[in-house]
């Protein structure tokens, strides 16, 4: 996945007459973006970017800004014109179309004054069904009634391709149940940690106070929820442990996960939840599903009413009156990310339709958005960064022919998927309403799991896309060996058809290069061509890949992000091998397709310096202290400095386009860079 990417609304063409009047050519990158007070060679993040840094601070709404931030927001603006225009219709959209939804979403979501009025009111009966519970044998019924409604709580479910055989789908067993976004937030005894765990509390006080509880009923059920949550945090494995795909393939019959994690009634769980027989299952953390067997009966029926009225009414805040959002958001949102003010209502209910009946939406966004000609441009330079990654492939000096062999075989058998869905999801049999934002939210998920439900009796769907249309970002599935480009990243400054070829292959050539590299980076290599989790590599050809990778690693490990709190290696290593990959294997393309064509200078810059511009400018992004000290703990992404000064120490080809010497804050030894692919 490639969640940090970015954009400069100065790019778009409209403006292209204001800029760039040295050169008289537009060619996607504005030099006023520059700071050139700071050397390249030092610095190149700053240097390309530091310009558009200090003209645009992070808006008040907003954790991080940079280029995708700016591109997701314009892209909110179109799918809310879309959304009012059908929501404002004479015409009464007809019942279970999906404009119908759509309308029905939105003014429910746009009606605060009834939220506001409603209150708690329309959880109560779940809240009920909690208090409910008499014995330690309805804690499992009640967390597959909690799950089909949208919550979390206790563990994790899920069904997908078997990773092993992925012509099946199986279910997955995994870990959760928690509130704060990893387990080092319950454990940790850092200031950061701490500071986290006080607030969290003082949250809880809040939210049982506005939900009428007594200051004594919550400080009680607050100790519960402490207790619990800490409990699953200590046999929940950390953020590098679920890099590791081994450990987490367990595969199990019923019966024998049964006699490994007795205590819950794991059948009777997923006969809840709508499935009838069970085969086998992946438990993704045995470990952890023993623990929660043990703790249903060691913990207090109280203090799991406690544990589960705070889960579904944390889970439900931000559908209910402002009261609740704005007690949610102080605590999620400027607690945890740093965020000054909220979004206007609107954004979030565009949003919210977005990650629920995103399809539906996105329909419509690509009958009025899709840019045709880009899709026919990308294409094209998806099969020039194909045909360049076969050169590196065929030219690495540590790899035996055997392997190669395979790895050529499975960079072949990659499938693509651009712009949006061959075949739609569609929303048939989901009934929304025009009566509460919170049934509704409710009434999705139900129809959401049962679909989750139904894909244990189906092959895999092929066609089948994980993020909408409008989405400004790209994935990788190892399970499908498929890339995918929503049509939401095919705009400037990602792609631009009027900007120069160099900006354009640093640019979305690297997001292409970055994705294919997943697919032969520390966990993506572990896949076959057949997209089946299975060793294909000698140990040999292993063993020195596991080596290269030690040096990003150990290369990133050594950045100081914050506070002298350093980037985790490990839990990035996998980006940054991606980036890395990406870059080098973008830039030889660029060097093919520029065969034979003049090598102009624009703006006093040469085609392979404005490659790395192009780079630089997508991952051009700041990020507010709060949400780095969260990202540096949960997110798989370095931050965006070192996405760029990082990979770029590392390159042959920057240090020529830029004349980087020894003695420059980016120049490495050259048998410390890193090389993979
Ligand atoms: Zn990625």
């Amino acid at each position: 996945m490639f969640p940090s990417l970015p954009f400069s609304f100065i790019l778009i063409p409209m403006n292209k007459t204001n800029i760039c009047r040295e050169a008289e050519q537009y060619w996607g990158f504005d030099i006023r973006d520059l700071d050139t007070s700071v050397r390249p060679t030092d610095d190149f993040f700053h240097y390309a970017s530091g310009g558009w840094i200090k003209k645009n601070p992070i808006p008040a709404t907003e954790a991080m800004w940079g280029s995708f931030s700016v591109l997701r927001q314009d892209n909110r603006k179109k799918l809310k014109a879309i959304v009012e225009e059908v929501s404002s219709s004479k015409k009464s959209p007809k019942a279970g179309s999906e404009e119908q939804m759509v309308r029905d979403l939105y003014t429910t979501g746009m009606d605060t004054a009834k939220r506001d009025r409603d209150g708690v009111v329309p959880i109560l009966p779940i809240l009920q069904k909690v208090s409910e519970i008499k014995k330690p044998e309805d804690i499992i019924p009640l967390t597959s009634y909690l799950h089909k409604l949208g919550f979390g709580g206790l563990f994790g479910f899920f069904i997908d391709q078997d990773e092993r055989h992925n012509d099946k789908n199986i279910i997955y067993l995994s870990q959760g149940g928690l509130s704060l976004p990893d387990r080092d937030y319950y454990l940790k005894d850092d200031e950061d940690s701490k500071r986290v765990r006080t607030e969290y509390r003082k949250h809880i006080m809040a939210m049982f106070k506005l939900s009428g509880k007594t200051p004594k009923d919550s400080a009680i059920m607050l100790e519960a929820i402490m207790l619990i949550e800490t409990e699953l945090a200590k046999a929940s494995m950390t953020q590098v442990e679920l890099r590791d795909i081994e450990k987490q393939y367990n595969k199990r019959t019923i019966e024998k996960l049964a006699k490994e994690a007795p205590g819950a009634d794991w059948q009777k769980y997923f006969r809840l939840v709508g499935i009838s027989k069970t085969g086998e299952l992946i438990v993704n953390q045995p470990v952890f599903m023993k623990r929660v067997g043990v703790i249903i009966g060691e913990i207090s029926l109280d203090e799991w009413k406690a544990y589960f009225t705070w889960h579904v009414l944390s889970g439900s805040a931000n559908f209910l009156g402002k009261l609740f959002v704005n007690e949610h958001f102080k605590f999620y949102s400027t607690i945890l990310a740093g965020v000054k003010k909220q979004r206007p209502e609107w954004e979030k209910v565009v949003n919210f339709i977005d990650g629920t009946i995103g399809e539906a939406l996105g329909k419509l966004y690509v009958k009025k958005h899709f840019n045709h000609e880009a899709k026919k441009k990308i294409n094209e330079l998806v099969d020039n960064l194909f045909s360049a990654y076969r050169e590196h492939i065929e030219k690495v000096d540590w790899m035996t022919l055997k392997t190669k062999k395979l790895a050529l075989k499975k960079l072949s058998a990659f499938r693509r998927k651009l712009g949006y869905p061959d075949k739609w999801k569609g929303y048939k049999g989901l009934v929304l309403r025009p009566d509460s934002y919170v049934e509704n939210y409710f009434r999705v998920h139900a129809f959401e799991w049962k679909r989750g439900i139904a894909k244990l009796k189906k092959k895999p769907d092929l066609k089948e896309w994980h993020m909408t249309p409008p989405t400004v970002n790209a994935y990788f599935n190892p399970v499908m060996n498929e890339i995918v480009f929503p049509a939401g990243v095919m705009q400037p400054p990602f792609f631009d058809a009027e900007a120069d070829d160099a900006v354009n292959y640093g640019a979305i050539g690297s997001v292409i290069g970055h994705e294919i590299t997943h697919g032969f980076d520390d966990q993506g290599r572990q896949f076959d061509s057949t997209g089946n989790f299975k060793n294909w590599w000698t140990d040999e050809d292993k063993k020195k890949f596991e080596e290269k990778a030690k040096v990003i690693e150990n290369q990133f490990n050594n950045y100081i992000a914050i506070d002298g709190i350093k980037v985790n290696g490990a839990l990035t290593l996998g980006e940054n091998i991606a980036d890395l990959g990406g870059l080098t294997i973008a830039f030889t393309a660029f060097k093919k397709s520029q065969k034979g064509k003049s090598r102009e200078i624009l703006n006093g810059f040469t085609p392979e310096q404005r490659f790395f511009l192009g780079y630089a400018m997508t991952e051009r992004e700041q990020i507010r202290p709060e949400l780095l000290k969260k990202i540096i703990v949960t997110d798989p992404h370095s931050p965006p400095i070192f996405r760029v000064n990082g990979p770029l120490s590392n390159m042959p080809e920057f240090y020529e386009a830029w004349g980087v010497k020894e003695g420059d804050k980016l120049y490495r030894k050259a048998k410390e860079r890193a090389k993979i692919w």
